[in-house]
């Protein structure tokens, strides 16, 4: 992918028997829309969500069925990210990066981590962006250096992990041991001497995140912990997490535009001008405006489901669609948020509609990075026969 060369992996699900519909369903109407708004409000990690999605073998979706995971593939994650953002945007983050650190994990992980994930037992996210290089995730400044007893010496100021503290493990990315290189990948056990997360995170949105800044000082890891090869961590990042991250980041974001256009037409179909007899869906102006949010919406699905397709089917544009996807939808959210605080008016300003929690989590997404400037850049260079970096 760096070289724009096509994605390699094998995106289809390898074992269809897992209902993962049914699955997320019965969390969100169990758990997930029970504490979302409360999670919100307190600002706390979604721990009993994360439990109910691991007893219902949520955790466990991408994992390979020969370490005992559900063997799901892309779309399935996207269709259980896409309902679990419509309902609770910070336990769709928190359960999106984890799926990203799985692709990667699973590629190149031991088999007692695979296993533990597949058991539902793990849960892993990405550390990759730091205070000295901020979004520009693919120049680390972190060290990793040989303590002389068999062990790495790992050393970073990482600038935002999701799920810091309350995740097992972190994907964590350095500049390389000895290799030539961008980046090495080690897997790092969150309980690890020498890290101390900054918490508690107090965002605009995605409230119950946990995405705090987390310090490794002299953080120590067997050479084993490594995953893949020294200098590789890069490829390994855009070749294996970085697809993930960008369409289930597009699902993440396409879950918020549905309920808010769903809250929309509620408000349009049961709010009523007593003075003309006539509800407010009867009005042409809101009727026009609310058209444009669903057509918005239904692009970014479409835009989506043929991403998806083009993974599975090998197409040749796989890797433009994916690196398109994410701004597609990242983009689309805050304007579809916007226009229905428009839309619903005062009632969205209060908290009354729902709309509000939506809207403040829509903003997130466009600055993860890859954030949509660097892209707009990758996707410039992929069309021009560029290199992406
Ligand atoms: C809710 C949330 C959760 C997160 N979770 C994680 C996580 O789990 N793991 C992780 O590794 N990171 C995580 N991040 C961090 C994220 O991936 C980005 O690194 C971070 O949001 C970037 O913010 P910054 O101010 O540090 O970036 P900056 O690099 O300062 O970017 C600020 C703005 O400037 C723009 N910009 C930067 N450079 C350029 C350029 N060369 N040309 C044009 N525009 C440019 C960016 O596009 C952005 O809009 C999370 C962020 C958020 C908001």
């Amino acid at each position: 992918m760096r070289s724009g060369r096509p994605l390699s992996l094998p995106w289809e699900a390898a074992s269809m028997s897992f209902d993962h519909v049914s699955a997320v369903s019965a969390v969100i109407d169990d758990q997930v829309a029970v504490h979302a708004a409360e999670i919100d409000r307190t600002g706390t990690f979604p721990r009993a969500n994360l439990d109910g999605l691991a007893k219902a073998g949520l955790l466990g979706l991408l994992s390979a069925p020969e370490v005992g995971g559900r063997g799901a593939g892309l779309r399935a994650a996207a269709h259980v990210i896409e309902r679990l953002g419509s309902t609770c945007g910070s336990t769709a983050m928190v359960l999106l990066m984890h799926y990203a650190a799985t692709a990667i994990i699973e590629a190149h992980g031991s088999e007692e981590t695979r296993r533990a994930i597949a058991r539902d037992e793990h849960l892993s996210t990405l550390a990759f962006s730091e205070a000295g290089s901020r979004s520009h995730f693919w120049a680390p400044l972190g060290t990793a250096s040989a303590n002389g007893d068999g062990q790495v010496r790992l050393d970073a100021r990482k600038s935002w992990i999701t799920s810091s503290g309350d995740a097992d493990s972190y994907v964590w990315s350095s500049r390389p041991l000895q290799a030539e290189g961008p980046m090495s990948l080690w897997l790092v056990p969150s309980d690890a001497p020498g890290l101390t997360v900054a918490g508690p995170f107090d965002g605009l949105g995605l409230r119950g995140n946990g995405s705090n800044p987390v310090t490794g000082e002299a953080v120590p890891v067997p050479k084993g912990a490594m995953l893949g090869t020294d200098g590789a961590g890069l490829d390994i990042a855009l070749q294996t997490a970085l697809p993930h991250f960008l369409v289930l980041n597009a699902a993440f974001s396409l879950g918020l535009m549905e309920t808010l256009v769903a809250k929309a037409a509620a408000h349009l179909v049961n709010t009523r001008l007593d003075h003309l007899d006539q509800s407010l869906a009867e009005q042409p102006t809101q009727r026009l405006a609310f058209a444009d949010l669903r057509t918005r919406t239904d692009g970014v699905r479409a835009f989506l489901d043929d991403t998806l397709t083009a993974l599975e089917t090998g197409r040749e544009d796989a890797t433009l669609r994916v690196l398109q996807v994410k701004s597609v939808a990242g983009e689309a959210a805050p304007e579809v948020a916007d226009g229905v605080m428009r839309l619903c008016g005062g009632s969205a300003f209060r908290k009354e509609v729902g709309v509000e929690r939506a809207f403040r989590d829509a903003l997130a997404a466009r600055v993860m990075a890859p954030t949509t400037e660097a892209l707009r850049d990758f996707v410039g260079r992929a069309s021009l026969g560029l290199p992406l970096m």
